[in-house]
């Protein structure tokens, strides 16, 4: 649970961010810390701000102002090389991005053979792994439109999980499963990256219960983090997701 984090050496440091769109403040001063290894669930009404705050923690979007301290650099300064950071970050969109022109094989091994880290061969074996994990084998051929919303997250994850990355980013990425489908990917996920620091953005309370931290967002604020039982005695609207979720049942 978190106090075993407490001591772990940190990872992300994010202080005081703020973004706006034009006058519209979509984060409105976020302080955290995110520590090697943790698992941190991130729960909040829909548009409280969670995708904006996971593509600022890789510049997606320019922050407004505040600090990302990434590894002891910060990343919201605009004179950091963000891509070799991009680099440590494996993220899967809320909106997959995947290339619909691509077969799903080729969508995976793309990015790292573009980038030099593994060759074609390689690559596609690595690939055949995680759409057997992922339990895609026999859409390897297919083309992304050919595929169920539910298909296309896991490719996302697929894609994502290739890289070797410190740290994975997951925006939204189990909603279209149930949740015993997610329970079975998360698992088999876990056992490829286990030990790695993970920021799962979920609307399922049950998702996110397991974590390590979980982190509440509203209107554009971090209003509390911590275990799921520290946040069910302490706080209204994590109590009220989890109500709405469980037929109103406290317990
Ligand atoms: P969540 O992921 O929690 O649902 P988002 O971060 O996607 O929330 O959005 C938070 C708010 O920011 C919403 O009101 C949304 O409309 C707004 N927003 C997000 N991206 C943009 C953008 N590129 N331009 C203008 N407004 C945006
Ligand atoms: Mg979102």
């Amino acid at each position: 649970m978190i106090d075993s984090f407490e001591n772990a050496p940190e990872l992300i440091r994010v202080e005081d961010l703020h973004k706006s769109f034009g006058g519209l403040n979509v984060l409105n001063g976020i302080t955290e810390t995110i520590h090697k290894g943790e698992v941190v669930s991130l729960i909040g009404p829909s548009g409280s701000g969670k995708s904006t705050f996971l593509r600022c923690l890789n510049r997606l979007e320019e922050p407004t102002s505040g600090h990302i301290w990434f590894d002891g650099v910060d990343i919201a300064d605009k004179s950091v090389n963000i891509d070799k950071h991009r680099q440590k970050m494996g993220m899967v969109f809320q909106h997959f991005n995947i290339f619909p022109h691509m077969s799903v094989i080729d969508n995976i091994t793309l990015a790292p053979v573009l980038l030099g880290k593994m060759s074609k061969d390689e690559a596609v074996v690595k690939a055949e792994s995680l759409l057997a994990r992922v339990g895609l084998s026999d859409k390897r051929d297919n083309k992304p439109s050919r595929l169920s919303g539910g298909q296309k997250q896991r490719l996302a994850i697929a894609r994502a999980i290739i890289k070797d990355a410190p740290i994975y980013i997951f925006d939204d990425s189990f909603s279209a499963l149930d949740f015993l489908t997610e329970k079975n990917l998360r698992t088999a996920l876990n056992r490829r990256i286990a030990g790695r620091t993970q920021i799962v953005v979920t609307q399922r309370i049950t998702s996110a219960m397991g974590a390590d931290c979980i982190f509440v967002m509203d209107g554009g604020c971090l209003v509390d983090s911590g275990t799921h039982n520290e946040l069910l005695a302490r706080c209204r609207i994590y109590r009220e997701i989890y109500a709405s979720q469980t037929g109103g049942d406290l317990q």
